[in-house]
């Protein structure tokens, strides 16, 4: 048994925890990694409502739903939502539904196709939850497409 899943075993359902309480690990592994905060979104003027489109950043891989610059995003990409228990109060309305930091921070359960609760991370897919072959890079799209027509109904 490594040390790793010591920590696990001493610690069942960590994510349970406030966000407050977790360890600069356990935050990281919190991301179900959906991708969907990697994509482009749209705002209703009106309502505030907030629409997923299929639209990705240019650095996401998409075989592998990875950030292709993890450690230096934020420079890479000024508008990346760099998630932090710092900001994640300011960020949260922004954060698609289903996020686990979004739905941890409202004191939500995390849903059952959560790797953390499934115990896989093909459960993410399997569920339709993530953005994997749903997308196309920012750079594919053309300068005369309407947006609208990308949204992604189905992911919130
Ligand atoms: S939306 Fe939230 S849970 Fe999904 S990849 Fe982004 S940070 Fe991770
Ligand atoms: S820089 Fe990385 S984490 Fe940020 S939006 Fe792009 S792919 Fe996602």
């Amino acid at each position: 048994m490594n040390t790793k899943q010591q920590a696990r075993i001493a610690e069942p359902n960590w994510w349970q925890q406030p966000l407050a309480q977790l360890k600069p690990e356990q935050w990281e592994q919190l991301c179900d990694g959906c991708g969907k905060c990697c994509l482009h979104k749209l705002e209703n003027e009106d309502t505030g409502e907030v629409f997923l489109t299929a639209v990705a950043c240019q650095f996401l891989d998409q075989d592998r739903v990875r950030c292709g610059c993890y450690q230096s995003r934020s420079a890479k990409n000024p508008d990346c939502l760099v998630i932090t228990p710092e900001n994640i109060n300011q960020l949260a309305p922004w954060l698609p539904k289903t996020c686990a930091y979004r739905l941890r921070h409202e004191d939500q359960p995390l849903p059952g196709w959560h790797p953390l609760c499934s115990g896989v991370s093909t459960s993410v897919e399997k569920a339709g939850q993530s953005v994997r072959y749903r997308c196309l890079s920012e750079r594919e799209v053309d300068a005369d497409q309407d947006w609208q027509e990308l949204i992604l109904p189905d992911l919130i």
